[in-house]
């Protein structure tokens, strides 16, 4: 360690190795609500505000667009036109004058009756209003002469702080600008940690109360990998912390060392994912997450939409396996369209597979829409739920899949039920994927989002590991190929395990490739039987780890 003898160090979740330093900058939330109540300033200097904050905001949000290429740039043009709609600033100039209202209410007025009109429209309407309340929280900021909400904008480096951070906000980031990231809430497997580990950047959540004391602007070391945020380093620290590590490469094909095939894939989040994962060797995709491509939307994509969104996957994988799996709505990835946000126990309730109950044509026009993407492309295109508890479940889906043509027909394993049951469940559908965030989750009962459960938010635990074992077993028994799209696939140590346990495919963040392969790469196909084995007699995580680790030196010889 360079880093000396740091002042303050606070302690959360490591969930995205490396290190980066820089100032702190806290996430601004939005001013919230105006009260209501008359006001006895001068009307006309209320109207004047008005127009010169909708303006400010305007320009802007078109200057920002202008530095901006794709789908960010649209949405920003269109916002940058919101915030300057003359309906808009009229009736809020009308508010001031006619109800005495302070400018800042006024426009907190007039954009909700803007919102709610669109709410009530539905389509693509309904989505403009998540857009409307953004542009109302700008103005009524700059009325108030307060910070805008949202990830600050700067040109320099920086770590972001955040109580929370939603896996929307999490997609938008960018790297060169956000160094690191370190939340008070969220939990290992969370979807924020997984974006942050997909991004590449370091970040550490779940710390805790003790991040508010954490003033803006002092230097901080986020060290990802031990899951610690040192206040205030040494500036040697900071120095070494500065440079990007660089990330190991992969040469396809993946092997162990005796040359036993294991194939090594990438999951992907949206379209702009897939040109990284092919530059990073992946030799296809082992887990196309296609709700994060709709996170920001209220209403169901059209089938046209979804085509879109999908074919440039499709078209960076001609020729290689694409495992598109359908919507994983619910818990801490709600889409309003599908999923209920008055749930007590969201990760216990209507989410992934579940959601087809209720809404079977939401299925049918996904798969509508992966069927035609299919066509129109090269890619081997596998399909599977997420979520599936239950055989009749798999049954339902494998044959909702033929009914659109598609014949490589699985299902996830992510609940004990799930493994328990893998035998009677592959003997209906075509393979098994295991999502291992959510396995562990429902055989430790530990909510992934809790910071305060990260010790039990393990894959090394020796439940898992037996569950994962099981579902291997019933794969066997009906030559049906069983993978792991967890992050569990992106450590090297336990990506030997799993092959050991009888896995054939592991799919990963792009960046995590080069290690997972060189460590492959590095051990025999018996030796990674043999630490399987060793892990699965553990009685604890620890000591499964630490079992493994001893009995494979090559990892610190691979410095991982
Ligand atoms: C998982 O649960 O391991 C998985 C891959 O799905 P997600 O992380 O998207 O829930
Ligand atoms: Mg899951």
């Amino acid at each position: 360690m360079t880093h000396g003898d740091p002042a303050v160090v606070i302690s959360g979740a490591g969930v995205s190795p490396g290190r980066a330093a820089g100032p702190a900058v806290w996430m601004t939330s939005a001013a919230g609500e105006p009260p209501k109540r008359r006001s006895s300033a001068d009307p006309e200097a209320g109207c004047a505000a008005i127009a010169e904050a909708t303006h400010a905001v305007g320009r802007d949000l078109a200057t920002r667009a202008e530095a901006t290429e794709g789908a960010a740039r649209d949405v920003l043009e269109a916002t940058a036109q919101i915030a300057q709609d003359p309906t808009l600033v009229r009736d809020a100039q009308h508010r001031v004058r006619e109800n005495s209202l302070s400018p800042e209410r006024a426009v907190w007025e007039a954009a909700g009756a803007v919102a709610d009109q669109f709410e009530s429209l539905g389509g693509y309407l309904a989505e403009r209003a998540r857009d409307v309340i953004d542009v109302r929280d700008r103005i009524v900021a700059h009325l108030l002469g307060a910070p805008t909400p949202g990830v600050p904008r700067r040109e320099d480096p920086f770590i972001l702080l955040a109580r929370d951070l939603a896996p929307a906000d999490t997609a938008q980031l960018d790297p060169e600008v956000v160094r690191g990231l370190v939340t008070e809430e969220g939990g290992p497997t969370s979807h924020t940690a997984i974006l942050a580990r997909a991004i590449g950047i370091p970040a550490v959540v779940g710390v805790g109360a003790a991040l508010a004391e954490v003033g803006a602007d002092t230097i901080v070391l986020v060290d990802g990998g031990a899951g610690q945020v040192h206040l205030d380093p040494p500036a040697d620290a900071v120095a070494a912390a500065s440079e990007r590590a660089a990330v190991r490469t992969f040469t396809p094909p993946g092997a162990t060392l005796d040359g036993y095939r294991v194939e090594l894939l990438a999951n992907v989040g949206e379209a702009d994912d897939a040109e990284p994962a092919v530059r990073a060797g992946a030799e296809g995709v082992g887990l196309f997450r296609t709700e994060f491509c709709f996170l920001d939307r209220d209403s169901e994509p059209t089938v046209e939409e979804q085509v879109a969104a999908y074919s440039p996957v499709l078209a960076a994988f001609a020729g290689k396996k694409v495992v598109v799996r359908t919507l994983d709505a619910g818990a801490d990835k709600p889409l309003p369209f599908l999923t209920d946000a008055d749930e007590t126990n969201p990760a216990l309730g209507v989410r992934g597979y579940r959601t087809a109950w209720q809404n079977p044509e939401v299925l049918d026009h996904q798969l509508t829409a992966i069927a035609r993407a299919a066509k129109q492309h090269e890619a081997d295109v596998w399909v599977m739920a997420p979520m599936v508890s239950r055989v009749a479940e798999a049954e339902d889906f494998v044959t909702r899949c033929a009914s659109h043509g598609l014949q490589t027909a699985g299902v996830m394993v992510e609940v004990p039920s799930a493994a328990l049951l893998a035998g009677p469940m592959l003997a209906r559908a075509a393979f098994a994927s295991i999502g291992t965030n959510d396995l562990v989750q429902y055989t430790l009962a530990a909510d992934r989002l809790l910071g305060a459960l990260a010790p039990l938010s393990t894959p090394w635990d020796p439940a898992v590991l037996r569950l994962i074992e099981l579902t291997c077993a019933g794969g066997r028994a009906q030559g049906r190929p069983v993978g792991v799209c967890g992050e569990a696939a992106a450590s090297p140590a336990l990506a030997a395990v799993l092959v050991g346990l009888g896995v054939s495919s592991l799919s990963m963040t792009p960046r995590a490739l080069g290690d997972v392969a060189a460590l492959l790469g590095s051990v025999t196909h018996e030796q990674c039987q043999t630490v399987a084995g060793l892990a699965l007699a553990a009685e604890s995580a620890e000591d499964a780890r630490r079992a493994v680790r001893g009995a494979l030196p090559v990892l610190t010889e691979l410095a991982l």
